[in-house]
């Protein structure tokens, strides 16, 4: 899997999710599809009135996630900023060539009420259950940053093989009384191994 692939697959998608956070702090979730991809940069739009927009501009932190008929999840993670006003109407312009509905949602002038942002700053995790075992991949795009995810054994590790014995998708390698390892790429991240570790070296990350 690469970075290119899981945009083309949200693509595909077509409708996606996008969540924020209001004032409150509580999660605001609402399916988008008026998007453009340019590059690795996508560009979406809403009306300025609405709360979403609200929100973006505030906060600016969104959540995008699709579901493929192949059980993959792809989740891209970052921070919205609205585009300069003098690439506005190019932006929208492009968005409404491709999705021709808007024009009955914003017909004519109503379509000035329309505001544009885009996310080139991002993290993407991909995720797939329909391999044995599963797969799990993440990128940083542009500024972003990865954060530490998952579980890790610490070196006080016994080698006494429990989570290995445990492990739903049979991804912890290690040899008898020797460091054990998990391999990131198929861990679930379910923490089953964390809780039956009998001396408790294995560290979640987050
Ligand atoms: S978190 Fe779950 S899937 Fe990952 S290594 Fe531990 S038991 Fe296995
Ligand atoms: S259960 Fe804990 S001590 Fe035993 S092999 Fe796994 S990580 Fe090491």
């Amino acid at each position: 899997m690469d970075v290119d692939t899981c945009l083309k697959k949200l693509g595909y998608v077509g409708v996606l999710d996008f969540a924020t956070v209001d004032e409150d702090g509580d999660p605001q979730v609402r399916t988008i599809s008026a998007i453009h991809y340019e590059g690795r940069t996508l560009y979406f739009l809403t009306a300025r009135g609405k709360s979403f927009a609200h929100q973006l501009m505030s906060d600016g932190r969104v959540q995008v996630a699709g579901y493929t008929r192949y059980k993959e999840t792809i989740r891209l993670s970052g921070k919205a900023v609205r585009v300069p006003d003098d690439e506005q109407v190019h932006w929208r312009d492009l968005i409404y060539a491709e999705q021709p509905y808007l024009e009955n949602v914003y017909p004519g002038e109503s379509k000035n009420i329309d505001v544009i942002f885009k996310i080139e700053d991002y993290t993407i995790e991909y995720f797939c259950l329909a391999t044995r075992p599963i797969t799990r991949e993440r990128f940083a795009i542009g500024s972003a940053v990865l954060k530490p995810k998952g579980y890790l054994m610490g070196r006080d590790c016994i080698g006494c093989g429990k989570c290995q014995r445990v492990c739903p998708q049979g991804c912890i390698e290690g040899a008898p009384r020797e460091q054990h390892v998990i391999q990131q790429n198929h861990c679930l991240q379910c923490g089953n191994c964390f809780e039956h570790c009998p001396v408790n070296c294995i560290e979640r990350l987050g």
